[in-house]
């Protein structure tokens, strides 16, 4: 068992637990700590790090409070000692037109996805410079692709995707020195709670696999194998950079104007 220790904020379920769990199997940590809003499914998942030999507890924490984030990380520190690597991985996100989105829920996406990683790497950052790890420190962002490609319907997501990428790569350039890494993983379209809806609307579905070159969805494990490959020492020299997980579909020109456009294109190509 290595001596690591790591947190993953939105670790009780979908691709933040595929994240905790891949960096349990990988025996370079001696503690994971599992984060949620609700405490008792994150615990769940603490009890199955703990049977892969890795020590874990759940932490409550709603990353949009600022005194949430303090907590995450000081209870971190009081439990385990340190933290290495930070894995800022809570996200929501919520279909509504631009003229539709009040103040309210604006400030609530942006609060969970934008500045709950910028709390959390504040604070983390704090204990990661004093603690004198010879192999430095580590954050990853979980993106999205709509850090670069517009989503209609999703103006406080794709923003907080899009501020996100500058907010690593300064934190890379200013961190540097202190060997503290900050890198970004940016699923496409991954099979977890968060898009089941689209999934299960078929024409939808359609319009965003004729978009992925692989041709298909892919599995929280898929991307949590590149996070811990980043957060590993493999990829020691890897930082301010975008990995996108995505099968290609950044590759792809753009997306429908608005989804009814997306879904007239579909019905009129037939490909
Ligand atoms: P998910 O299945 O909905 O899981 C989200 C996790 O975040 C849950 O553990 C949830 O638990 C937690 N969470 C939500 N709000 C929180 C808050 N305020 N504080 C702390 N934890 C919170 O989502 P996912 O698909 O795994 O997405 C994970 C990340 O990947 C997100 O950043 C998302 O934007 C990104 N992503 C996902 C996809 C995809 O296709 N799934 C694509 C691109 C990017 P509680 O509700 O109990 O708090």
């Amino acid at each position: 068992m290595g001596n690591k220790v790591a947190i993953v904020t939105g670790s009780s379920k979908g691709i933040g637990k595929a994240i905790a769990l891949a960096f349990a199997k990988s025996k370079e940590y001696s503690a994971v700590v599992i984060n949620s809003r609700k405490v008792e499914e994150a615990q769940e998942v603490s009890k199955e790090v703990n049977k892969l030999g890795c020590n874990s507890t759940a932490i409550e924490a709603d990353v949009s409070k600022e005194s949430d984030c303090i907590k995450l990380i000081e209870e971190t520190v009081k439990y385990f000692g340190r933290i290495d690597v930070l894995v800022n991985n809570a996200g929501i996100q919520e279909d509504l037109p631009l003229t539709e989105i009040n103040l309210e829920e604006w400030y609530k996406i942006i609060g969970v996805d934008l500045t709950g990683p910028f709390i959390c790497s504040r604070e983390a950052v704090k204990h990661m410079k004093t603690q004198h790890n010879p192999e430095g420190g580590c954050i990853i962002n979980i993106s999205s692709v709509h850090q670069a490609i517009p989503k209609p319907h999703y103006v406080p997501y794709a923003t907080s995707k899009a501020g996100i990428e500058m907010m690593t790569k300064t934190m890379a350039l200013e961190l540097a020195k202190d060997n503290i890494r900050a890198n970004i993983v940016a699923p496409g379209a991954i099979d977890t709670d968060m898009n089941a809806e689209l999934r299960k609307n078929k024409a939808e579905l359609q319009g965003v696999l004729k978009r992925i070159p692989l041709g298909r969805v892919a599995s929280a494990d898929e991307v949590a194998n590149v996070v811990e490959f980043l957060a590993s020492d493999k990829a020691s020299y890897v930082t301010g950079a975008s990995y996108f997980v995505d099968g290609g579909m950044t590759l792809y020109p753009s997306f429908g104007v608005t989804p009814e456009h997306e879904t007239a294109e579909l019905n009129s190509s037939g490909t």
